[in-house]
């Protein structure tokens, strides 16, 4: 059984194996600088090896008992339930995330492994009519084949499991490229896999620090049959146009532009609770984290003066720290942006009510800032800040606020807080959204298709939707009966 100190790996998986390399990228904590780990930097070379194991592992993985494969994923959420405490430190050092937080995404993510290791019993075909007396249609449901999951830094595990728990449950082994700022989480969890009895080549770990020659493997090797990419949107519409070549099934969880809406009928307290989970969670490293606060005239001054009151009591620190409930950010890039979007509203006449600057912590650590009175004309409104800015727009009627929650190319999540049933449901009706969130700041669970619509992507993740992504149907006519 492996020991929570077995799983800082600093080492890829491939085929089984544990590969090093002579070239190596440093995994640094963004809390400290500290250097945690030089995980090997792969080659292409690399990547078609370990593409070659997962073919190779295919025929023998999706012929195994649908119920043998539901074991052996049982056993993998067990170890990591199992470990969930180690996880979650490992994952705040590298991530920078509170360790309530990291706590909480090893739960999220496991309970992936799980729900897939009941649902790969379910994997159901069809018998229909046939379109003679003497026929009859077969619709079998079968494994796609291998699938590459490129992941982001922002859910180390999450994503992870989001993707390869339902495709291992349906037959298909998987090519895990993660993020190059949090390889080490994904290397445990394939410890962990490894420790439950995977087959050798059936999960495999490319580690990189040039994503962008894994990923051209990835896309264009005829062996992969299915990519599935959650990251930003312009990395995803390159990944698109590459597996076209191929001709791919492609499922991509990209960026978005969340709108919060909260209407004068709102229950403010619970709007404000809402507002802060959904906005501060990942210290606002989330796609579905709220970009967009529109606060309907009657409550607008309540809104922000109880929003502002609640961010004060944000504590800002190294995620390890007791209390803490915002961390620092990834990187300098991170923080540059967040400062453009605030620079650029304030410029244009937004009215900065707290925050505004990087926390006297220093590093990557950024105030809680709240930016009111924000207009269409400012970076904010059309553009994913991924940081913890809270800008607020006012509205008169609410048609205008669908009409402003709308006004964007991303389609992912939305939030509104409202009492009166015919305008919830008009409004529920009216967001061009894949996932709508009323009256709950929080909305991600492994029971319920995530996923997005316009440039928020294509595909769904969770529930017994997500599983269809890794199958194909297979039509049989069968005649001369
Ligand atoms: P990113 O697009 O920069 O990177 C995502 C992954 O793609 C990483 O593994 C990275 O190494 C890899 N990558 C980058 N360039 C590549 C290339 N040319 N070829 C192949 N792979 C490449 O995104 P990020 O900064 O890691 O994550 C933040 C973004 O992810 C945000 O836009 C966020 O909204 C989005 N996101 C979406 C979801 C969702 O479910 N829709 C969930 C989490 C994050």
């Amino acid at each position: 059984m492996t020991s929570p100190s077995d799983l800082l790996i600093d080492k890829a998986y491939v085929a089984g194996q544990w590969r090093a390399a002579e070239r190596r990228f440093p995994v640094t904590d963004p809390a400290t600088g500290e250097v945690l780990a030089e995980v090997p930097d792969l080659s292409a070379d690399d990547a078609r090896e370990a593409v070659a194991a997962a073919e190779a592992a295919w025929p023998a993985w999706r012929r195994l008992a649908a119920k043998e494969r539901a074991a052996l994923l049982r056993g993998w959420f067990e170890r990591i339930m199992a470990h969930q405490e180690a996880l979650a430190r490992l994952m705040t050092r590298e991530q920078g995330k509170p360790l309530a937080e990291s706590r909480g995404e090893v739960g999220y993510g496991a309970s992936f492994v799980e729900y897939y290791a009941e649902e790969a019993k379910r994997v159901a075909g069809e018998t229909l009519p046939g379109h003679g007396a003497d026929k009859r249609i077969l619709v079998m449901r079968e494994p796609i084949g291998v699938m590459a999951a490129i992941t982001p830094w922002n859910f180390p595990l999450a994503m992870i499991t989001r993707k390869c728990a339902p495709a291992l449950a349906a037959g298909c082994p998987v090519v895990i490229k993660p993020a190059e700022a949090t390889p080490l989480t994904a290397l445990a969890l394939a410890r962990l896999a490894e420790d439950a009895g995977f087959p050798a080549g059936v999960i495999n770990v490319v580690t990189a620090a040039r994503p962008a020659e894994i990923g051209e493997v990835l896309t264009t090797d005829p062996r992969v049959r299915k990519v599935s990419f959650t990251g930003s949107t312009p990395v995803g519409k390159r990944l698109l146009a590459q597996c076209a070549g191929t001709v791919k099934k492609a499922s991509m969880e990209l960026g978005g532009n969340a709108p919060f809406i909260v209407f004068d009928d709102a229950d403010l307290d619970a709007a404000v609770e809402g507002a802060i989970a959904s906005k501060f969670r990942n210290a606002g490293q989330t796609c579905v984290c709220t970009n967009r606060f529109l606060v309907q005239d009657g409550v607008y001054d309540a809104f922000i003066d109880r929003l502002a009151a609640r961010m004060a009591e944000l504590k800002v620190g190294n995620g390890l720290d007791e209390g803490v409930l915002q961390g620092p950010l990834i990187n300098d890039a991170a923080v540059a942006k967040v400062q453009s979007h605030i620079a650029d509203a304030l410029e244009h006449g937004g009215r900065l009510v707290c925050g505004g600057e990087p926390h006297r912590l220093g590093g990557t650590f950024f105030q809680p800032t709240l930016v009111a009175d924000v207009t269409a004309e400012m970076k904010v409104a059309t553009e994913e800040t991924f940081g913890p800015l809270a800008p607020v727009f006012r509205f008169h009627e609410d048609e205008e606020a669908i009409a402003m929650a709308n006004a964007t190319e991303f389609g992912l999540a939305a939030y509104f807080y409202a009492r009166d049933y015919q305008r919830i449901w008009r409004t529920m009706e009216g967001l061009e959204y894949g996932m709508v969130a009323v009256n709950e700041g929080l909305l991600s669970t492994e029971l319920a298709p995530f996923g997005g619509v316009k440039e928020s992507g294509l595909g769904r993740e969770g529930s017994r939707h997500g599983l269809d992504e890794y199958t194909e149907l297979k039509y049989v006519c069968v005649g001369g009966l």
